[in-house]
């Protein structure tokens, strides 16, 4: 693993696993961690503080497992986009009565692209309606095949609500956390990851921090992201206070200057000149890729498979409905003949989200859109991120770009090229045509064959083509700022006064 890649491995010892929850909503994870912080958490004394710190530790057979408790595949993803390693085990909280969900599957997709092993909690048993063997029959199905089915899958039955089977959900994380080599150096270097931080009105700036190797002492100066300072006080899960903790310990602490980003990555100086340079160093780092975007551009990692730094050209794969990711599917598993492995890490209807970017980054894969539209949360993670999002609307092309990337000689990008903004001031209904919305273009201008975006209070509630156009009582094409027109969509027709059009084309970018 990489944060003891460093270390002479005659130093590294057993270290507790680190455990993540992650499933569909509702399916159970904030009880589950609540059933398993009972089981076996000795009731603390009151401690310095009393607070929540998003992440405790339990003992069972005189073995420490460290659980993040903070579910939701953001956090999860959050690390592995700055290139942390969050957890060593995915605990994948699956309800016996509802099955594998869309978040379940993105859940097995991010822990795969982390290779961090899945356990299964099969949770809800309790439910009258639950039905175990349908769930292992969906889970086999998306790669998750049981081990009593001879598969590699540990599928754990759990009522969280009855606490029920915690038990044997911890024995299943202790058999598979002794077959991998979880180990640390406890007199190492002193990192970690930034689990989650804050700032609050009397203390400060407040930050969790998952020690991953050596050990860290209060008056430790520390520098986590871009912000840096020296420990004034530490506390473990039980709010006692701390001196030291060493790797796999989930500590809270106090004395930074500015609130980290969770997933940061922190380390120990020697002083608070080193420490100081170092962050004045990415302070200037990150303004130049500010000022230049990096881009994980299919060329780019064509490049880097040349120059033997990546073996797969990994693809995450959205579309309008299921049924035509198959045949995209199915034409790039062909292309994989060729030297380059093609991996689809995830192939989903829908339209591309802020969580596929997520995973895209994380994985430096890039996100191909089949007749979808990339939100815009996604386009601006995108940009920070720097990854690629490609939009197509016929499916060979699509698969003609991964091709001629695979030959190194590829076509520019399509982009989405913005051309204006219009207001909804007043619907009008149409006698046999329908709903019309009258409307002033603010910005640039609104183009009869442009797609379209409508947002109501921020959000996208449409996406999609114009139909009608109309200026006065004419059909035009165009209309600029500062004109009222009158515009309808094709298959929406629910405006409202108040949203608001972003009007744009897909074009090839260069052309
Ligand atoms: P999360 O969204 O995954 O964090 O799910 P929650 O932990 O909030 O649980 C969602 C709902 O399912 C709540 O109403 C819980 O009480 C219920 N629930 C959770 N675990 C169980 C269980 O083992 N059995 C039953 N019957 N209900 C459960």
């Amino acid at each position: 693993r990489q944060v003891i890649m460093n270390e002479d491995p005659r130093s590294l010892v057993k270290r507790p696993p680190v455990v993540t929850i992650l499933g569909h909503v509702d399916h159970g994870k904030t009880t589950l961690l609540d059933a398993i912080r009972h089981s076996n958490v000795a009731s603390g004394e009151a401690g310095g503080i009393t607070q929540h710190i998003g992440a405790y530790q339990v003992e069972h057979h005189n073995q420490l497992i460290t659980f993040l408790d903070t579910p939701g595949h953001a956090a999860f993803t959050a690390m592995r986009a700055r290139g942390a390693q969050g957890a060593d085990i995915v605990v994948l909280v699956v309800a016996a009565n509802d099955g594998v969900m869309p978040q379940t599957r993105e859940a097995i997709a991010h822990a795969k692209a982390a290779r961090v092993p899945i356990i299964v909690a099969l949770n809800k048993v309790d439910r009258p309606d639950s039905n175990p063997d349908f769930v292992k029959r969906q889970l086999a199905e998306n790669g998750l095949v049981p081990d009593e089915w001879d598969g590699d899958t540990m599928i754990v039955p759990v009522s969280a609500k009855q606490k029920m089977g915690i038990e044997d959900l911890l024995e299943a994380i202790l058999l598979v956390s002794d077959s991998m080599d979880i180990r640390a150096n406890p007199n190492g270097k002193v990192l970690g990851t930034v689990i989650e931080a804050q700032v609050e009105k009397a203390k400060g700036v407040i930050a969790t921090l998952l020690v991953q190797n050596g050990s860290l002492e209060m008056g430790d100066i520390i520098v986590a992201g871009t912000s840096m300072g020296r420990i004034r006080a530490m506390f473990d899960y039980r709010n006692r206070k701390l001196r030291k903790a060493g790797p796999s310990m989930p500590v809270l602490v106090m004395g930074l200057s500015d609130v980290p980003a969770a997933g940061d990555i922190f380390q120990v100086y020697k002083n608070d000149r080193e420490a100081r340079a170092v962050v004045e160093e990415r302070k200037t780092q990150a303004q130049n890729r500010q000022a230049a975007v990096p881009k994980a551009t299919l060329e780019q990692l064509f490049e880097r498979y040349q120059a033997g730094e990546t073996r797969e050209l990994c693809l995450l794969l959205k579309a309008d409905v299921q049924g035509s990711l198959e045949p995209i599917v199915s034409e790039l598993k062909d292309l994989n003949k060729s030297e380059i492995k093609v991996t689809i890490l995830q192939a989903e209807a829908g339209n591309v989200s802020e969580n596929d970017v997520m995973l895209a980054a994380a994985s430096k894969a890039i996100v191909l859109g089949f007749n979808v539209t990339a939100d815009t949360a996604a386009r601006r993670l995108a940009e920070a991120e720097g990854v690629s999002i490609r939009l197509y609307d016929i499916i060979y092309r699509l698969t003609e770009d991964i091709e001629k990337a695979l030959k190194g000689m590829l076509e520019p990008e399509f982009k989405e090229v913005p051309l204006g903004k219009a207001e909804v001031l007043a619907v009008f209904n149409i006698s046999k045509v329908g709903n019309i919305a009258g409307c002033r273009v603010t910005q640039g201008e609104v183009r009869r064959n442009g797609k379209a975006r409508v947002l109501r209070a921020g959000k996208v509630i449409f996406e999609g083509d114009i139909s009608s156009l109309k200026h006065e009582r004419d059909d035009v094409r165009e209309v600029r700022q500062g004109y009222d027109c009158g515009i309808s969509f094709r298959n929406f027709d629910d405006m409202q006064a108040g949203d608001q059009i972003e009007c744009y084309t897909i074009e090839r970018f260069g052309s």
